[in-house]
């Protein structure tokens, strides 16, 4: 049962086309690996799911919002989809929990107390627990990733996109945020990922998506990596050797 899917998808940006004709959809539960070059197009694909970036035609409906709709709820579709970038935008003059009530109380409306329990239990999730009355400039760039990353997850997010969330990071850092999403992986979160961590991808993805110039190229189960059917992706992946 899909909860994403994208329909034939165009989008431009003035004469550049940048998604020509994409189609994908993800189950209730799946971990989807966006892959592919600079420039290929994942983080519009990502973006017009949330509705950062208007598509010019085609569908996208996402946990049962139709989001080219020009009367969808907004709020409504972007507290069912969490997105996380690779800048962290954690605010800086407020403290790590208070980055992660600000969302449940100001658009949830919940209580201050019920956002502070609340708070204390994404932080446990992305292990930074004892990090709560920090500043963001007093954490390692991971911690703040994790921090972001727990900021989404306090708006309970039906599905989770990530947008090469580790590349500013350093390998060790990394593999701490890795670590992270992987454990919401198995917890049967849905998720799209766009990675160069191909490693990862290989570990954790139940489907890999290949975008190649704007369009979804070759798609498939990991094993598309080892066996690649066309020749764009088989160069793709031996850069990555
Ligand atoms: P990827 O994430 O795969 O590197 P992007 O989706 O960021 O690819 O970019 C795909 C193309 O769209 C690129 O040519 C990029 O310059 C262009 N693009 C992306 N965002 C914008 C924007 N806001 N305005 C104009 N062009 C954009
Ligand atoms: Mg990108």
């Amino acid at each position: 049962m899909p909860i994403i899917t994208l329909s034939n998808v165009q989008k431009s940006f003035d004469h550049n086309h940048v998604l020509k004709d994409v189609s994908f959809s993800v189950n209730q539960g799946q971990v989807v690996a966006l892959i592919g070059a600079s420039g290929s197009g994942k983080s519009t694909a990502l973006r017009c799911i949330d509705r950062l970036e208007t598509i010019n035609s085609g569908s996208i409906e996402v946990c049962g919002h139709k989001v080219e709709d020009p009367h969808v709820d907004l709020r409504k579709l972007r507290q069912d989809v969490g997105i996380v970038f690779q800048s962290y935008n954690l605010f800086p003059h407020l403290t790590i929990e208070q980055n992660i009530t600000l969302g449940p109380v100001s658009v949830r409306k919940m209580a201050k107390a019920e956002a502070r329990r609340l708070a204390l239990s994404v932080l446990e999730q992305v292990g930074l627990a004892d990090k709560a009355d920090s500043y963001p400039e007093q954490l390692s760039g991971g911690q703040q990733q994790r921090a972001a990353i727990a900021r989404s997850l306090a708006m309970k997010p039906k599905v989770m996109l990530f947008d090469e969330v580790t590349s500013a990071l350093d390998p060790k850092l990394t593999g701490e945020v890795l670590r992270v999403i992987e454990r919401l992986a198995g917890s049967g979160m849905t998720m799209i990922m766009v990675t160069h961590e191909m490693n990862f991808a290989r570990r954790v993805a139940d489907k890999v998506i290949f975008m190649h110039q704007g369009t979804v190229h070759e798609s498939g189960t990991v094993a598309i990596l080892k066996t690649p059917a066309t020749p764009a992706l088989q160069e793709f992946v031996s850069n990555d050797l």
